[in-house]
């Protein structure tokens, strides 16, 4: 009982009891036993849904009562802030939780305030490549889902991680949480960690299989749901479970196959609904409606009225949490998701239905089944403790031989064993120049010895393969002067070290570095219009330190790139445009998004059906406006990456255009919190990009900044210094400026109903923004009802 553990805080078993959690889970207990709360690192290896995070707070709230503070990491950023809420609910007994997101290249210092810090694996590593302080007050460290050191692109990122927190502090508590997986053996060995490993659950799983008319489960039973005439597989189970009470939970393994399914389960639950549901539903509806004005938001909202919902990562925090407590409450019935997030969150379902058990693998190509560990994490959802008695997995087979093949892959199967990636030349690439500059290591001897102190060196003892991956990482390093070696020595050059401290791929880096060269490079005679010199730094070098003040790039060229890509303007029209380059020596805002882009820190849009033509079009008209050279058509794979990142530049001058969400939602196929991450992501490479410049000594910081400001607003140049007002935003902003308010200047001193006109009549916002402008006298009420009409009419 948490009641009778000496080793916890004050409170922490009565807040527990609060709760209602009044006895360990046998998992918790056996920790627990092992020393959790007494400083012993752990590694954990149990099903989804039993209780690992109570077994991460006793650790961490324990560890901090002995002194100093606890770091949770988290493999998703989308996950933090849910973690954090979860902790939060410790602030009664007095501990402070903090949640470090954002940018890769802030210390976060305010973090050393906190008791429990979250933060993505990603965002620790960066912390401790510049050298946050409150890295040294850790005393326990928990790493959730530790089982993803063996995913390709993020493994390697945690496991560097905690490699280097263990180095910080040998004492360091290491607490692992991990779905049930074949060797969690070797990750306690690597910890030096004890091992508690059970199959314990809750609540009793069935795992089964539909097919015909009946769902054959484990224990042999049978269940009999036929789908009778048109109505599908999973129609008839969400049905069946809605018969008896129950809600269902629907993994599918795409977005858009979410949205088409909850639609279509909308449709099987709208006749169980009471008269009060459906009221409530409504509800629902208009405050996800509320949310944003996007399709995506309309489309979510048609849905809930019909009691089901869709769940991705395309949808907004807002929106996520709204249906996830919904659900919760038992108020929506069916959600169909793609397991990246939902895996992650609590939202548990009597009935799991896993739909898709294949997904599209752009790397092998086709269809690809899924790891039995994540369909083992789907499954595991099911059942509800205490409200359900038993939950239910079911599988979709269309005939008897697939039926089979799932229960031999995914209902009998034990679970696979996880192996460590970080071999991989992307991963040391990064890592090795982050160990090098941040002084972990300074040779090649010491390279390898800190590498041996990771998974991959313990799970292999394979030291010849990280020694040849290691020499050709430094190799690369060296030839792209990130490093410099002496003898036996390595250090990192100025630019490596900023390299590493920006969280930029080492790749990313050379390619931008590239860019900005061939952009120094390639200017041609100024057009014979141009009247400014190019070799005039004088002009830009004072916007480029102030912060506020800024002296427009764009005002000295012409436009940037279109609105629209099929715009009227001729191609002769245009190619003058991009080259502005030319002009004024700066590049343009779209070969700066452009050059982002093609960087691996940009995850792509891929081309679909007919992008081809498009882009290529569109690359040929501005083609002046690349940083770099266009590759040509018969480098088949390279024209290709150059398109789409060129899919993706326009998507930001879109964004950047002003270009409403909605539009931009369509004409990319993407949902609107990948425009979000699209943008933060661009905001973050640019911001590095010009960092860059100013190490290398060119001239394009000040255009680069002005492509960043109007990427982080969403607006046209004309626009940047009204944006910037708190409170105003790109539509307001573009709604002032067109009422004749077109800066921070006009705004204090223009005519109160002008500015409650632009606003809507929104007399409190106007207010607000009138206070963030730093105007003496912002208040509406000196403005007459007869003016207040006139505006809330405009
Ligand atoms: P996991 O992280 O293993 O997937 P969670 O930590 O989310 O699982 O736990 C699932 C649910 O079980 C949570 O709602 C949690 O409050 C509850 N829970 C955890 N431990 C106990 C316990 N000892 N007694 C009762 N409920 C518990």
């Amino acid at each position: 009982k948490p009641a009778e553990i000496p080793t916890l805080p004050p409170g922490v078993a009565d807040h527990l009891a609060g709760e209602g959690i009044e006895e360990l889970y046998p998992p918790q207990a056996e920790a627990v036993e092992a020393g959790l709360t007494a400083g012993e690192s752990l590694v954990a290896s149990v099903p989804t849904a039993s209780g690992k995070t109570l077994i991460a707070e006793l650790a961490m709230l324990s560890a901090i009562e002995r002194g100093g503070t606890a770091l949770y990491i988290v493999p998703l950023r989308a996950l933090a802030s849910e973690k954090k809420t979860e902790f939060e609910r410790w602030a009664d007994e007095g501990f402070s939780v903090g949640v470090s997101t954002g940018n890769y290249d802030a210390s976060g210092e305010w973090l050393a305030s906190r008791d429990i810090i979250v933060a993505t694996s990603e965002k620790v590593d960066s912390l401790i490549r510049n050298n946050a302080p409150w890295i040294d007050d850790l005393s326990c460290v928990v790493a959730d889902e530790v089982h993803l050191v063996d995913d390709t692109n993020r493994g390697p990122t945690l496991e560097v991680t905690l490699a280097k927190l263990r180095r910080i502090n040998p004492e360091l508590q290491t607490v692992a949480l991990s779905a049930t997986v074949g060797n969690a053996g070797e990750i306690a060995d690597w910890l030096d960690a004890e091992l508690v490993q059970s199959d314990w659950r809750p609540i009793d799983l069935r795992m089964g299989v539909h097919y015909g008319d009946a769902v054959n489960f484990d224990d042999g039973s049978q269940r009999e749901v036929s789908a009778a005439g048109s109505q599908r597989q999973t129609e008839a189970l969400v049905d069946d479970t809605l018969s008896e009470g129950g809600s269902t939970l629907v993994f599918v393994n795409s977005r858009r196959n979410a949205e088409s399914a909850a639609e279509r389960q909308a449709g099987v639950v709208e006749s169980h609904l009471t008269g009060e549901e459906r009221a409530d539903l409504r509800e629902l509806a208009s405050e996800i409606r509320q949310v944003s004005d996007t399709d995506t938001s309309d489309d979510l909202a048609d849905c809930v009225e019909g009691g089901a919902a869709f769940h991705h990562a395309g949808l907004a925090a807002e929106h996520r949490s709204l249906v996830e407590n919904a659900f919760r409450d038992r108020l929506l019935k069916v959600i169909c998701a793609t397991p990246t997030l939902a895996a992650g969150v609590n939202t548990p379902s009597r009935r799991v239905i896993v739909r898709d058990w294949r997904r599209y693998d752009g790397e092998f190509g086709g269809m690809q089944p899924l790891d039995t560990l994540e369909i083992h994490q789907m499954c595991g959802r099911a059942g509800r403790p205490g409200l359900d008695p038993y939950g239910e997995a079911v599988l979709l087979a269309k005939d008897s031989e697939t039926m089979d093949e799932l229960f031999e892959r995914y209902v009998w199967a034990d679970p696979d064993p996880v192996q460590s990636k970080l071999a991989a030349e992307p991963a040391l690439r990064t890592h090795l120049l982050a160990t090098i500059s941040s002084g972990f290591a300074n040779s090649r001897e010491a390279l390898l010895e800190f590498l041996d102190a990771t998974l991959y060196a313990t799970q292999t003892g394979d030291e010849g393969r990280l020694a040849t991956v290691t020499d050709t990482v430094l190799a690369y390093l060296e030839r792209n002067e990130f490093i410099e070696r002496e003898d036996d020595t390595i250090h990192a050059t100025n630019i490596g070290h900023t390299v590493s401290r920006l969280y930029l791929d080492p790749m990313s880096a050379a390619e931008i570095i590239d860019g900005l060269r061939y952009a120094e490079e390639n200017r041609g005679t100024p057009a014979d219009t141009s009247t400014v010199n190019q070799q005039d730094g004088d002009l830009k070098r004072p916007a480029a330190d102030g912060d506020e003040a800024f002296v427009s790039a764009s005002e000295l060229q012409s436009n940037g790139a279109d609105d629209d890509a099929t715009a009227e303007s001729d191609s002769e029209n245009n190619e003058i445009d991009d080259e502005s380059g030319g002009e004024t020596a700066q590049p343009t805002p779209l070969g700066l998004y452009h050059l982002v882009s093609r960087t691996p820190d940009m995850y792509e849009l891929y081309l679909k059906s007919g992008d081809r033509e498009t882009y290529t079009e569109l690359c040929y008209e501005h083609e002046s406006a690349f940083l770099g050279r266009v590759p040509s058509e018969y480098e088949d794979v390279a024209f290709e990456d150059w398109l789409a990142a060129l899919k993706t530049a326009k998507l930001l001058d879109d964004w950047a255009s002003e270009v409403d969400e909605d539009r931009i939602t369509e004409r990319y196929g993407v949902g609107p919190g990948d425009i979000r991450g699209k943008v933060d992501t661009a905001e973050w490479l640019l911001g590095a990009a010009e960092q860059l410049a100013g190490e290398l000594g060119g001239s394009s910081r000040v255009a680069i900044r002005e492509a960043k400001k109007r990427i982080e607003y969403g607006v046209r140049e004309e626009l940047l210094d009204l944006a910037g007002v708190r409170n105003v935003g790109r539509k307001r902003a573009r709604r002032l400026y067109e009422a004749g308010v077109e800066s921070r200047a006009d705004l204090r001193d223009a005519d109160k109903s002008v500015v409650l006109g632009a606003l809507r009549g929104r007399e409190k916002t106007a207010e607000t923004i009138l206070e963030n402008v730093g105007r003496q006298d912002p208040s509406m009420d000196d403005v007459t009802a007869a003016e207040t009409a006139t505006a809330a009419a405009t």
